[in-house]
């Protein structure tokens, strides 16, 4: 299996420590796998899913990257909802126990039809587990989510769970 999964989500949610954690050792600095311009590629996972050979191409989309994404107009919002309309699945990252209007602007900007993962990550954080269920719940009324998967990338918490989640919906 195959697939390029684009990940998204406010400043400072834990895109980039997820990113590492996810690639890891597993970088691989070579891909047969022809790239679109439209993205920038942050790193290739390629190793064993569910037994099965698998290979995720993660992704950057252009325009998305910016600390003023309230501010970004129609033109780009146009752009990335192209970009992203070229990617399989898409991760889009938020905190335990937080759900902001700059969240919920970036899943705005989800196309349809491209499978979004919730990805509920610095479950670290969370002091009480009895937390995370209503969490989950209050997170499932915003979108018709593929699936909602807690994790911490720092503590490489549930990282199998989030990479099973994302190989069923390539
Ligand atoms: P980005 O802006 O979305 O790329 O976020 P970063 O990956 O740069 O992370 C922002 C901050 O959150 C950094 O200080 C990270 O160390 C921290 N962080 C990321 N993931 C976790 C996590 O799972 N648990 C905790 N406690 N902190 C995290
Ligand atoms: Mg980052």
């Amino acid at each position: 299996k195959c697939g390029v999964v684009a990940v998204i989500g406010r400043p400072n949610v834990g895109k980039s420590t997820l990113m590492n954690a996810l690639v890891g050792e597993h970088l691989s600095i070579t891909s047969s796998k022809p790239q679109t311009t439209r993205h920038r590629v942050l790193g290739v996972m390629t190793e064993e899913v569910s037994a099965l050979p698998t290979q995720f191409i993660f992704v950057d989309t252009p325009g998305f990257q910016t600390k003023h994404s309230s501010a970004l107009n129609k033109t780009m919002n146009r752009a990335v909802l192209t970009a992203l309309g070229d990617v399989n699945v898409i991760l889009w990252v938020i905190e335990q126990d937080k759900l902001t209007d700059a969240d919920l602007k970036v899943l705005a900007l989800c196309p349809k039809g491209v499978p979004v993962i919730a990805v509920i990550n610095k479950l670290d954080q969370l002091d009480n587990k009895n937390l995370v269920l209503p969490f989950i719940e209050k997170v499932s009324g915003q979108a018709n989510f593929a699936a909602i998967v807690p994790v911490s990338a720092q503590s490489k918490k549930n990282l199998d769970g989030l990479k099973q989640a994302v190989a069923e919906h390539l």
